[in-house]
């Protein structure tokens, strides 16, 4: 790319003419240059230079790209909106929706904070992809703007440019490397590199350099064999060295943890030739001449990456003893190497141009730009930080490549494992995974993925139900995100069942005493009430009422004023109506709290002998839960240190539940419960049914013990009962 802060209106003229003609286009791109020139006057950049010279670099260096007319107004009219007082309206008078759009998108990403304010960084992140998700000419400018800007950051103070360099290494160069525009990519990252460890950047230019000329004689010597080779076999082709950026080498240094001198292939020798056929030629001939390192032959041809990208990487040793990366690919794939979707989808003239087909067809080729359109309408609810961790984790540092029976390429993370891919793939497949085919065999949910599997997902549509034990297993966030709240959903519908049910019963209580419903369903005069049953609101106080905690009648009572001496003893007087939970009896202290307001949570159902934390509920007292309880495992404000009381446990039974697999037989279920009763466990519930697939009878059982010890004994005694090939402990 062009150097900086040089370019003319000649430069700009020639670079826009070079692919562009028509006469409308070129007005309008002149009216745009007029327009923010006007616009822009008497104001200057730190640098001390007009202002205008930035504008006008933006959108030499998007002609550079080759995109449309349009993309280049709004490149030379990007400031505008921000800094002259200009309005969207004012662009789409002047000019045109689509232009006014893409200014006013690119004005609305606004640099971000870099502070403690996690959450606000996170969420302007996240407004960066949502413009991009809309319209990909928003992030090209964005990216060409950032690309400027960092070329001329050596006017800013020193704290701005430690600033604006991370957010670049963070969001944009990610984003650049994303659309495989390498260019841009490497140079973003060398320029951040030099402004925040400009020690070691110095450092390894400096080695780089040295290297290179001690080298340089060996490189050309190779080349000139291996285009000799090529040559003899009558193959079209140009060779070259190209030198590894700053920063990937830094990054191997630091990330692989090697000294400089043990990075091999600081350089690599390229090769373009003519067809994909030629590339294959080409290996064969380098391969028949030179030893190949083994382990190092990469088809992107067959399979590109994510990004588009499509080469073929082999690694030799040269005559001279030295190793070498070899690339070899075709002029249109050198392209789209250097300039990845720009290089795709740059602007043809006379070709019927449509943004928004052009956007569907960009969602069509890049498999992850589309998950991440989905990811992002799915999302929308979310928090912005829950949303960045998405896309961090399960986009910017996937680097396993699995495909699906058809073909489609899916990135995920290092250690995913089938569940991720099936959510990725859908969000209900997900839901209904039941099995997994990797190469055609069947493996166990939990397989991590390696790049070049076939992954098949076997479902179960009409039931589908995930287990909470996948969360432990899942890799991606996305997958964990969507698990989570299908058991939050499945609790609230559970939850808002029970509420009108507490309705139901308080209706009838009503009627049995000729009240008015609609009088005293009123909402005042409900609230005026929760005080009494220590609740907050409607959903509590239902709730209470139908899972017996609180008696209907009581609450008539209360809500008719009908003062009784036995108001209070009745609350809790009807032998059905009893709290599931004594006070003081859950075997849980906390100092300084109340034990009446701790319960066991049913989730997770811990035990003496488990690790606990509270959990404190809004209006339901403390929840003690596993440590490793799923369903607090992230959370942070609302936990506190709660204790086995030793003194109190002597004679208690705990709840359990576990799940116990094995191969289906006569008899498995009654073995299984004499085991239990030969432990001196209790049995309060026991669920058995036979997946007919895999003829694995899947038994659940609850059973009721003295404390972890206890349980362990009779998890290890039901794994030795015949044909049992598993026993786990449930937290659902
Ligand atoms: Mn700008």
């Amino acid at each position: 790319m062009a150097s900086k802060n040089t370019i003319t209106k000649e430069m700009f003229d020639n670079e826009v003419r070079s692919y562009i003609s028509k006469s409308d286009s070129l007005t309008m791109i002149e009216k745009a240059y007029q327009y923010a020139t006007e616009k822009h006057a008497h104001q200057f950049r730190k640098s001390g230079e007009p202002y205008f010279i930035h504008s006008l670099n933006v959108a030499y260096i998007l002609a550079q790209l080759k995109v449309g007319p349009k993309t280049i107004c709004a490149g030379l009219l990007h400031d505008c909106i921000e800094d002259c007082g200009i309005t969207l309206e004012d662009l789409i008078r002047e000019f045109d929706s689509e232009v006014a759009t893409i200014v006013d998108s690119v004005s609305k990403i606004k640099n971000l904070k870099f502070d403690d304010e996690k959450e606000y960084l996170a969420s302007n992140h996240r407004k960066i992809f949502i413009a991009m998700a809309k319209d990909i000419r928003v992030i090209l400018v964005k990216l060409v703007d950032r690309l400027h800007n960092m070329r001329t950051l050596e006017y800013q103070s020193v704290e701005k440019q430690v600033k604006i360099s991370k957010e670049t290494l963070e969001v944009y160069a990610p984003i650049a490397h994303r659309l495989g525009i390498s260019e841009i990519k490497n140079e973003l990252e060398d320029l951040c590199f030099m402004y925040l460890d400009r020690d070691m950047y110095k450092e390894i230019t400096a080695l780089v350099e040295k290297k290179k000329n001690e080298r340089e004689a060996r490189i050309q010597q190779t080349i000139k064999e291996i285009g000799d080779l090529l040559a003899q076999n009558n193959i079209k082709f140009r060779i070259f060295g190209r030198s590894k950026h700053f920063y990937s080498i830094y990054k191997k240094m630091t990330q692989k943890n090697k000294r400089f001198e043990e990075i091999l292939d600081l350089q690599a020798i390229r090769i373009v030739t003519e067809s994909e056929l030629n590339c294959y030629e080409v290996l064969g001939y380098i391969h028949a001449n030179y030893r190949p390192i083994p382990g190092r032959l990469k088809d992107y041809i067959a399979v590109p990456k994510v990004n588009m990208y499509q080469s073929l990487h082999t690694t030799i040793v040269g005559t001279d003893g030295d190793i070498y990366e070899i690339q070899i690919r075709t002029e249109s794939m050198d392209d789209i190497a250097e300039q990845g979707i720009a290089a795709h989808w740059r602007y043809k003239e006379g070709k019927n141009y449509n943004a928004k087909i052009e956007q569907k067809e960009i969602e069509e080729r890049l498999s992850w730009f589309r998950d991440m359109s989905v990811m992002t309408e799915d999302m929308s609810d979310n928090n912005a930080r829950e949303y960045m961790d998405v896309l961090q984790k399960d986009l910017f540092e996937a680097n396993v490549y699995v495909m699906t029976p058809k073909g489609r390429v899916i990135d995920l993370p290092n250690g995913a494992t089938p569940i991720d891919f099936a959510y990725r793939i859908h969000t209900d497949v997900g839901h209904s995974t039941i099995g997994a085919l990797v190469n055609g065999s069947i493996v166990p949910l939990n397989t991590p993925l390696k790049t070049g599997d076939v992954v098949q997902i076997r479902t179960n549509k009409n039931n589908p139900t995930p287990s909470e034990d996948w969360l432990k297993i899942v890799k991606t966030n996305h997958a964990k995100n969507k698990i989570r709240s299908f058991f939050l959903k499945k609790e609230q519908d559970r939850r808002s069942e029970y509420v009108g049910k507490g309705e139901q019963l308080l209706k009838e209580e009503l009627i049995k005493h000729k009240l008015d419903e609609a009088q005293y369903l009123e909402k005042e005069k409900l609230e005026s009430v929760y005080g009494s049953f220590s609740v907050t609101n409607y959903q509590d106080l239902m709730y209470a009422i139908a899972t017996k905690g609180l008696s209907a009648q009581a609450v008539v009572e209360k809500l008719s004023n009908k003062r009784n001496i036995f108001d209070l003893t009745r609350l809790f007087s009807n032998p059905n109506k009893k709290p599931k939970k004594p006070e003081s009896n859950v075997g849980v202290k906390v100092p300084g709290i109340d034990s009446m307001m701790l319960s066991l949570a049913n989730c997770c159902s811990p035990i003496p002998g488990d690790e606990i934390v509270g959990y404190v509920t809004k209006g339901a007292g403390v929840k003690v839960h596993r440590k490793d309880c799923p369903n607090v495992l992230h959370e942070r404000t609302r936990l506190i240190d709660v204790y086995w009381d030793e003194l109190s446990l002597d004679t208690k039974k705990f709840e359990s539940k576990l799940m116990v697999f094995g191969n289906d037989r006569s008899y498995l279920l009654s073995d299984l419960i004499t085991m239990v009763a030969q432990c001196q466990a209790g049995l309060v519930a026991v669920d058995s049914k036979v997946d007919n697939d895999t003829l694995t009878a899947i038994t659940s059982l609850t059973i009721t013990v003295n404390d972890s010890e206890h349980l362990r004994n009779v998890i290890a005694n039901l794994r030795k009962v015949n044909s049992v090939t598993s026993v786990e402990r449930v937290a659902s």
